[in-house]
């Protein structure tokens, strides 16, 4: 595995784009948002067909939006740092007018008549989309091989898995397909692909990002969230798609009481970071059930470096625990599958999407309507979707709820107080983001379990509703990247932005990346 350590020389004026460089590009005139676009376009045509990240790619519609940009941009009236900017989007997120299929048969052929409100915040922003990304069916998965169309291949070792369920998006940034792009995360799935391949990417607490127009997965975990190039640009697409909306009523916290200020910051004012972001203050925690068995030794090194750098940076170390670690993973799954047996109940052959049924020659093939349900569902869901339904429509059943559901709810319970206590104590934790990095394509397929077990150090943040980012930390011996997860308190983002941003500012990984053939 040969690995291209040429970050800080472009070899393009557009290689390895951020948004503030674009935005810097398309401010001084030297490129315009549809060269831009097209640089992007050009490459998803020459490498995706291989790297398969994409979905869907909506060329005329981006064309047609950064054509408006740069308009606007023309006529001095930029909207800001994202106008612009293409982006692309993981396809669980719903596109008006542009087939959106979280990666199902079922949803195959499905227009959404609406957008998901970070969709329109940042088209309202300015920004450009792209096209859709690959990912797990309906978010489900670990490695992107339960999409029902394609494999996506990890560009640092197209052998290899790119993680999941956010992987087309994970993958797309390290190839150098768009400048940002968007994930979910229900369990892991923006920090665990954002670890395998290199790139930055946050989960939000839950209730800061609108969940409208996000396909359901687990509801009362997932969140939309950004990934990019950089903790910066992380922050500014947050600071875009963040705040209260209507249409979602878990969402709290406006705009107002985060006011993240990145994209205030000129150039001049940048080189006060070091004092923006000052380190010398902050008290991190390890937590050390996140250290012991089944952690890859040299996954292990990388993560404790990392930490050593904050170290260096004046923050001030401690162990820590969360004492009810060991319960994540059964509660998060009993909960997930018993949000899943109802969320995707919606799937029914005459709703939306596929349909087992002809509507013209109804009775010679159903004589009830179970069988729509069953021919369609059948026929159309992939087995990891299968399997998830029928566990937690069990575990939801009478006579099963109180010893399943009801307790994995108190078990997430005990895991949230852990987070609050230690929160009293310390600002951050640091922590790996998956036990081992990125594993072959087909090596945990066929095998569940051990797939369940990859998100062990991701789920809990999901379970108690906290923030958490996986950053660039290194490589392996073989080239394979790994992150690190810096978690931070409910509605914490600044924080834990900020210390990504000093991290960034100390180290080059975040500025590494593959060769692309
Ligand atoms: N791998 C986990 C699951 O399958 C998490 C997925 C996610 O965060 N969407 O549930």
């Amino acid at each position: 595995m040969k690995i291209t350590w040429l970050a800080k020389i472009p070899l393009t004026m557009f290689e390895r784009l951020t948004i503030r460089s674009a935005s810097e590009l398309l401010d001084a005139g030297k490129t315009t948002s549809v060269d831009l676009t097209k640089y992007y376009l050009d490459r998803i045509k020459k490498y995706d067909a291989d790297i398969g990240a994409f979905l869907l790619v909506a060329e005329e519609y981006a064309l047609q939006k950064a054509g408006e940009a740069d308009e606007r941009i023309k006529s001095g009236k930029k909207r800001g740092m994202l106008d612009g900017i293409p982006f692309a989007v993981k396809d669980v997120i719903l596109t008006e007018g542009i087939e959106t299929t979280a990666a199902s048969k079922i949803l195959q052929g499905y227009i959404p008549p609406y957008s998901a409100t970070v969709i329109e915040k940042l088209e309202e922003a300015g920004a450009v989309m792209l096209g859709k990304l690959n990912c797990d069916e309906f978010a489900m998965g670990s490695s992107t091989e339960n999409s029902a169309y394609q494999i996506t291949k990890n560009p640092w070792d197209k052998t290899r898995v790119p993680g999941g369920s956010s992987g087309g998006s994970a993958a797309a940034l390290s190839a150098d397909f768009c400048v940002f792009a968007l994930g979910t995360d229900t369990g892991g799935s923006i920090r665990q692909p954002a670890s395998m391949c290199s790139i930055t990417g946050l989960k939000p607490s839950y209730g800061r990002v609108s969940r409208y127009g996000a396909i359901p997965y687990g509801s009362s975990l997932d969140q939309i969230g950004p990934m990019g190039k950089s903790a910066e640009d992380i922050g500014i697409v947050l600071e875009a798609i963040a705040g209260v909306d209507e249409l979602d009523s878990t969402t709290v916290g406006d705009i107002s009481d985060f006011r993240f200020q990145i994209s205030d910051l000129n150039s001049n004012q940048r080189n006060l970071q070091s004092t923006i972001y000052n380190l010398q203050s902050l008290k991190i925690g390890l937590p050390k059930e996140y250290f012991a068995t089944g952690l890859d030794p040299e996954v292990k090194k990388i993560v404790l470096d990392a930490v050593e750098e904050y170290r260096k940076l004046g923050a001030q170390i401690v162990e820590v625990s969360l004492p009810h670690t060991e319960y994540a993973i059964p509660a998060y799954y009993l909960i997930v599958m018993g949000e899943v047996s109802s969320n995707l109940a919606r799937y029914d052959g005459i709703k939306y999407g596929a349909s087992a049924i002809k509507i013209s020659n109804l009775k010679s093939q159903i004589s009830n309507l179970a069988e729509v349900y069953i021919k369609t569902r059948s026929q159309y869901l992939g087995d990891e979707a299968k399997r998830k339904i029928i566990l937690g429509t069990f575990e939801l059943s009478a006579g099963y709820y109180d010893a399943y559901y009801k307790k994995a709810q108190s078990a997430r319970a005990l895991i949230k107080n852990d987070f609050d206590d230690i929160f009293e104590q310390v600002d951050l934790l640091m922590t790996p983001v998956s036990p081992f990095p990125a594993f072959k394509i087909g090596e945990k397929k066929d095998d569940p379990l051990s797939m369940y077990l990859a998100d062990i150090y991701t789920i809990s943040a999901n379970l108690a509703g906290i923030c958490g980012m996986s950053i660039p930390a290194g490589f392996t011996a073989k080239g394979l990247p790994v992150g690190l997860q810096v978690l931070g308190p409910r509605f914490g983002e600044e924080k834990l932005l900020s210390a990504g941003i000093a991290f960034q500012n100390a180290t080059d990984w975040h500025t590494k990346y593959p060769e692309i053939k």
